[in-house]
């Protein structure tokens, strides 16, 4: 038996079919940061990232006003990787060799990029292990060797 407890023209109804249909400041965040990361790409990698990343590849985030967080958008690059686009900055995440953490490399220009995807490809999708930076700020025990670092 199936009752409809909400009845279609009620104002409850009515304020559901609103509320579908609302974005919310968290929403126009995201859409807007999703925007931007697109539009930096298109005019700063039009040969590579461009080319590589659609709209569907990249997810919106709004602000966290508490943590002094911007609106940024990421795409992720598969193999434990991804791009991250905040205030106009973009930047490239990978996994690092010593399988301890993640090196984040701001990117300068399409020049630079395709030198740090010369750095990926040599170290199979992971970048390698320095303790200058950039570093994955991990920490080895004493005496450790990495087979990739
Ligand atoms: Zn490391």
């Amino acid at each position: 038996m199936s009752e409809t407890l909400i009845p279609p023209a009620s104002p409850l109804a009515h304020l559901i079919a609103i509320a579908r249909t609302t974005k919310t400041r968290d929403d126009l965040e995201r859409e807007a940061a999703i925007t931007a990361a697109r539009t930096h790409v298109d005019v700063a990698y039009p040969r590579t990232l461009a080319k590589t990343l659609a709209a569907s590849h990249w997810s919106g985030y709004p602000a966290l006003p508490a943590a002094g967080l911007a609106p940024s958008a990421t795409a992720s690059l598969h193999g434990g990787g991804w791009v991250h686009h905040t205030r106009d900055q973009l930047t490239v995440v990978a996994p690092c060799a010593c399988g301890e953490g993640y090196v984040a490399i701001t990117l300068t220009g399409e020049r630079h990029l395709l030198r740090v995807l010369s750095n990926l490809e040599a170290g199979e999708g992971r970048f390698r292990h320095e303790t200058g930076w950039p570093a994955c700020d991990s920490r080895l025990p004493r005496g450790t060797r990495t087979a990739r670092a």
